[in-house]
């Protein structure tokens, strides 16, 4: 089983599309000042508070691919898991469909665990090596549902089908896979509850180029198809530019610009952002110049002051390094944080 499956059937995907694209102003979820930090044993035994999200705000709408992008020790991935609650948050809220999860019930994070999945960055190791994929997509549907044996049977062929993999596949392990198949397996697992919200934590950077556009063309074809809400995570910004609705982009734990891709790729206006598309050739067409941003990351365990850019900004300002700057809108869809835009800092 080593030839990768073909896309779904897409002879509806136009029409779906039309009805669809109503309900994209409605709120799925919101993140209000989440904050998370975490003790870490550094050198020498010392422990260290490391602060990987920091006060961060955002929503993500319904029917929407909103993609995080940023470099890997942003605090994307640390966002993810506190959406899922896989890490405790330090405070702030977690909105999903108008509940905070943070203080849900027992039932109700039941409820939210099945409305909401992930889809891991390496397909091999997030599938168990020793069940069959049958039984890996029986298993969430025994544990959350009441359905009949027969009623299970069918969910499973129907959803390995939506990923283009035939029902052959089911009586198959993991190792016997390829890692776009392997991955489409592990996107059917993520369906297999008929979620409305799908976290994407870097989906495709373990796979070949050419695998990855399928898998891109995948999840696009399933979020227009079942209405899917997705938070993509990634620091490949040509497949963000591909895939997303809206982008944010992510430093220490902050989010620093937020707009539509058009305008992130197009008009960018934090100089990260900017620093950022520069390091990906030709990716408007056009040979950019490349941007080297002085020093490295700063450690989350020991966050600057003021604007947490300023150690690494070309445009630092004495002002950069005593206060932190607000939201400026630049439309009604595209936020910057930088004292460059606002005419009072
Ligand atoms: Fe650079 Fe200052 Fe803008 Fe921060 S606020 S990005 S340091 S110009």
């Amino acid at each position: 089983m080593k030839e990768e499956g073909k896309l779904p059937n897409q002879g509806n995907v136009i029409k779906i599309l039309m009805i669809n694209t109503n309900n994209m102003d409605e709120t799925l979820l919101e993140i209000k000042n989440l904050t998370v930090q975490y003790k870490s044993q550094g050198m020498l035994g010392l422990v260290q508070l490391v602060h990987a999200v920091n006060n961060l705000s955002l929503s993500v709408k319904k029917g929407e691919i909103l993609a995080i992008a940023g470099e890997s020790g942003c605090g994307k991935s640390t966002l993810a898991k506190t959406i899922l609650l896989l890490e405790n948050p330090t405070s702030g809220e977690i909105i999903f469909k108008g509940n905070n999860i943070i203080s849900a019930n027992k039932s109700e994070l039941k409820n939210f665990r099945k409305q909401v999945q992930m889809i891991f960055q390496n397909p091999y190791s997030s599938l168990n090596p020793k069940m069959k994929i049958y039984d890996t997509l029986k298993e969430p549907l025994k544990i959350n549902t009441n359905l009949s044996n027969k009623e299970i049977d069918e969910v499973i062929k129907k959803t390995i089908k939506k990923t283009g993999l035939s029902e052959e596949c089911l009586n198959l392990y993991p190792h016997e896979f390829s890692g776009g198949q392997r991955q489409r397996i592990a996107i059917a697992r993520s369906l297999i509850l008929n979620p409305e919200f799908i976290l994407a934590d870097e989906p495709v950077s373990a796979l070949d180029v050419s695998i990855q556009a399928q898998i891109i063309n995948l999840l696009k074809t399933l979020k227009q198809q079942y209405n899917l809400t997705f938070l993509f995570i990634s620091h490949d910004l040509s497949v963000i530019k591909h895939i997303s609705d809206r982008v944010a982009i992510m430093y220490l734990g902050e989010i620093v610009e937020l707009g539509s891709t058009n305008e992130i790729f197009h008009s960018p206006k934090h100089p990260y952002t900017k620093a950022l598309l520069s390091s990906v050739p030709k990716i408007n067409g056009n040979n950019h110049k490349k941007i080297i941003l002085e020093g490295d990351l700063p450690s989350p365990t020991d966050l600057p002051i003021g604007c947490k850019f300023h150690t690494r900004c070309p445009y630092c300002m004495p002002i950069c390094r005593k206060k932190t700057p607000n939201e400026k809108n630049i439309s009604n869809t595209h936020y910057v944080k930088c004292f460059l835009y606002d005419e009072n800092p």
